[in-house]
């Protein structure tokens, strides 16, 4: 799959999934978009997927700010003059019981994962339509499907991201854009490390392929969602989970 010269915006990829994506782009000859609140980290892993000969370009942006969000594709667009590929990656977790489940904790997760997916899709989209083409990627999570104990706004939000999909693919079909979802079970993150072992065993124990998932299986998938080959795939979610949750 070649993606020579286009121009991706991937979102929360200073590390993890988004930058695995964002490395996977960039190996198929993209342009690639660093975002992360921490600007000079951003910069920092820009710098280095440049230094093994890849293009990117970082940015601070936080995407719960619409401003924020305008001001970062501005930029894109004084450099590229374009957005080809969108990946709303930019997640977090803040666990907890329902009843325990402070307010701040509901509203920040839902921020973060839902409105900053809106957020971003309504900036970036803007431009596809007016170009008439584009891809859309939103990772979502196979919590979002099934729901988990402790964890009912983190399932709310990626939920909340596949039903807003399926809304976007219908608004943009008629301009040439798709909008899909991939559905990751438990891959090694910063975010999963931060989960007990025990409950990390457990979790293996019903994962068919016997073993956690890898940002190089999340973005394998988003390449081809990106690619002719998807050119008729809209509306969509892809489970990535190793058969965790057949
Ligand atoms: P990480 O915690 O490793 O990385 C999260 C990324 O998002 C970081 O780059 C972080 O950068 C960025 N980010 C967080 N908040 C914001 C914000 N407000 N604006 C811009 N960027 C932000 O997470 P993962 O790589 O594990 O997860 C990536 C996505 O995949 C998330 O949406 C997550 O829900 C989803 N997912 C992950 C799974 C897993 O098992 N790991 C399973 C299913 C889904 P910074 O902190 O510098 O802002």
């Amino acid at each position: 799959m070649s993606f020579k010269d286009e121009v991706v915006l991937v979102t929360g990829s200073t590390r993890g999934i988004g930058l695995g994506v964002a490395q996977a782009f960039a190996q198929q000859g993209a342009k690639v978009i660093i975002i992360g609140t921490n600007e000079a980290k951003a910069r920092e892993v820009a710098a280095q997927l440049a230094a093994q000969g890849l293009a990117a370009e970082g940015f601070g942006c936080d995407v719960t700010d619409l401003s924020s969000v305008q001001e970062t594709v501005n930029k894109i667009l004084d450099i590229h003059k374009r957005i080809d590929i969108l990946v709303n990656n930019a997640g977090i977790t803040r666990d907890n019981l329902l009843l325990r489940l402070d307010e701040n904790d509901w509203d920040q997760v839902i921020k973060v994962n839902l409105k900053g997916t809106f957020n971003v899709t309504k900036i970036a989209g803007r431009v596809m339509l007016k170009a008439r083409k584009g891809r859309i990627i939103n990772i979502a999570s196979v919590i979002g499907l099934t729901g988990n104990i402790g964890q009912a706004n983190y399932a709310a939000s990626k939920a909340g991201i596949i039903a807003f999909s399926k809304s976007a693919a219908k608004e943009f079909a008629q301009r040439n854009i798709t909008v899909n979802c991939v559905a990751p079970g438990y891959i090694r993150t910063d975010m999963t490390a931060k989960v007990a072992e025990a409950v990390q065993a457990k979790v293996l124990e019903h994962i068919p392929l016997s073993r956690f998932g890898e940002a190089s299986d999340v973005a394998g998938v988003c390449l081809f969602l990106a690619s002719p080959a998807a050119d008729y795939i809209t509306g969509q979610t892809i489970v990535v989970d190793g058969g965790l949750t057949i």
